[in-house]
């Protein structure tokens, strides 16, 4: 049940205000459609009763919570989030800023963008100069609605799917209660006949509605967290490189996250990792569960063609703790579905998140002709493709390494990545990449205390070489002004807008 506390500077909140909200919560559609499906739902045998009944339970508070939050809203002028949680002290702050954010999808609550310029000091070749840079301001307001308004129907994802902006994240497909969604790396399809129009996919989906207002204020309400603009909210930055023989063979750049993996399931902190090892056609990812250490080592290296991973979640159900290695868009699928529709996370076993940078993906095909046009190879003689100085790299079966410049493969990269304006997995738990350290390192962002002790134990026992990534060059500058780069070329998704064709 909800629980309210006393002494709010809104105000309380009186029994009737909360029955009234009890009973505005049950007739919202979302909850409805849940209810009413609710053989079908356990047919699948996706979520057991007792899930089924703690994701109602969790969906009926949440909706309660976030109309009582619109009834102190009305009649106020637009905030900022951070005011608005100081304000409405009847539940936890960073469930106040999340329900605006959806009270917005909704339909209740609008935005207010104001744009403000300020000249700063910068240094262009070596000369300081003055720059004028532009800063936003975001404040909140509910919206004076007419009688006959309904809430906004949240449409299942082939609205996303359709407007071309979906990742092919998988998540959408693991959420939905009725297996309706069937999602690969190049397409979605729903099935009509079984989708309950519950909008749960929409609500979870990390190209639907923007968290990123709510997460970076909620992110700023820990106080030990340092904040950077360009790449989010972070405990501290390392560069690091594996100790272990075994793994230099198969890694990427610095094995750290193989080395992660390996120390989270040989010391039983997870039981099981979800990453992505090469399918039985070479460089196509194929998403795996690894619940054996000796498979691990399967996984290591980057295959530059996207993965819809999230998918195969649902299927490590059995394991009670779940490590996830992904790029930025699946971390913040991740994020979102532990923030909406009911701040219950679907799948309580996922402990950890290892989020790789990412400046973009490939289409499968598109990997094998690019192979083909820049480098007239067959993609089974490559050993290693890798982005690094500007430059897109492969290394061959006979230890040749060749190289183009990277703005020559950007025309084969998937379109939705330009609507991503995350490099470095803002919304993981560790973040690994290999901009900012040198060749045989990663750069590694901890973005928790939790996370930063992990990191350290596993350097503490010699299985990471470690040095912080602001004592090294190019270090953390450039991951900064990468993500920086990546936030500005960004494309803003308007559904509605791309829906009409503007
Ligand atoms: C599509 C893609 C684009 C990337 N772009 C950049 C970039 O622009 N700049 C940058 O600094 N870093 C980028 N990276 C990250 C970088 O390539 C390395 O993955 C990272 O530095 C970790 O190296 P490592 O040696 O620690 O990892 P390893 O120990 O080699 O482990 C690699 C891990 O990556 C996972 N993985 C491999 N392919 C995929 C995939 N397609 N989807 C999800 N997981 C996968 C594997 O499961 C494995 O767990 C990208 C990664 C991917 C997957
Ligand atoms: S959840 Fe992921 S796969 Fe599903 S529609 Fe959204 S972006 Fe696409
Ligand atoms: S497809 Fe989406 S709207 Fe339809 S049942 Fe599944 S989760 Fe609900
Ligand atoms: S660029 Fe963004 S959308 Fe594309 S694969 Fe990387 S994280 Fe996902």
């Amino acid at each position: 049940m909800v629980s309210i506390e006393k002494n709010n500077i809104f105000g309380n909140v009186s029994l009737e205000e909360l029955m009234d909200a009890t009973y505005t919560a049950s007739t919202n559609f979302q909850v409805r459609a849940f209810f009413e499906a609710k053989d079908e739902i356990l047919k699948t045998s996706k979520y057991s009763e007792k899930e089924f009944f703690e994701i109602l339970d969790a969906m009926i508070d949440a909706e309660t919570e976030r109309k009582i939050v619109l009834e102190k809203l009305q009649g106020r002028d637009p905030l900022f989030l951070s005011e608005i949680a100081d304000k409405i002290t009847l539940f936890p702050p960073e469930n106040v800023i999340r329900d605006v954010i959806y009270l917005m999808a909704q339909g209740y609550v609008e935005e207010h963008i104001e744009v403000k310029t300020k000249m700063v000091t910068k240094k262009i070749k070596g000369e300081e100069k003055q720059v004028e840079v532009k800063e936003y301001f975001y404040r909140y307001q509910a919206k004076e609605l007419p009688d006959d308004f309904i809430e906004y129907y949240l449409e299942p994802v082939s609205i996303v799917f359709d407007a071309g902006v979906c990742c092919q994240c998988g998540w959408c497909s693991a959420i939905c209660p009725v297996n309706a969604i069937m999602v690969d790396a190049d397409n979605l399809e729903i099935d009509a006949e079984s989708c309950m129009k519950c909008g749960l996919c929409f609500s979870v989906c990390p190209r639907s509605f923007s968290i990123d207002q709510a997460t970076k204020a909620i992110k700023k309400l820990d106080k030990e967290l340092n904040w950077s603009d360009n790449i989010g909210a972070y405990f501290n930055t390392y560069t690091g490189s594996t100790t272990n023989e075994d793994i230099v063979k198969v890694r990427q750049d610095g094995g750290v996250v193989t080395t992660i993996a390996e120390y989270l399931l040989k010391n039983k902190l997870v039981d099981a990792v979800i990453a992505v090892q090469h399918s039985e056609d070479l460089w196509k990812p194929e998403p795996v569960i690894i619940d054996d250490v000796k498979n691990l080592y399967k996984t290591g290296g980057t295959k530059y063609a996207n993965s819809p991973s999230l998918k195969i979640i649902d299927q490590a159900k059995k394991y009670d703790n779940v490590a996830f290695v992904g790029v930025p868009c699946m971390m913040k699928a991740l994020e979102k579905g532990a923030l909406y529709p009911s701040g219950l996370p679907f799948f309580k076993n996922i402990k950890y998140r290892i989020g790789l940078f990412c400046m973009e993906s490939f289409p499968y095909e598109q990997i094998i002709n690019l192979t083909k046009e820049q480098f007239s190879k067959d993609i089974k003689e490559l050993t290693k493709m890798n982005i690094g100085g500007g430059k897109f790299i492969i290394n061959l079966k006979s230890g040749e390494q060749i190289d183009v410049p990277l703005k020559e493969v950007q025309k084969y990269a998937r379109d939705s990545c330009h609507f991503c304006e995350d490099l470095t997995s803002d919304y993981a738990d560790i973040s690994v990449g290999s901009i900012g350290s040198q060749d045989g390192w990663s750069s590694v962002i901890t973005r928790s205390k939790a996370a930063d002790k992990l990191y350290n134990d596993i350097v503490k026992a010699g299985l990471i070489e470690s040095k912080s990534l602001k004592e090294v060059k190019p270090g953390q500058f450039l991951v900064e002004k990468i993500g920086g780069t990546k936030r500005n070329k960004c494309k803003p998704i308007n559904l509605k807008e791309i829906q009409n064709g503007n």
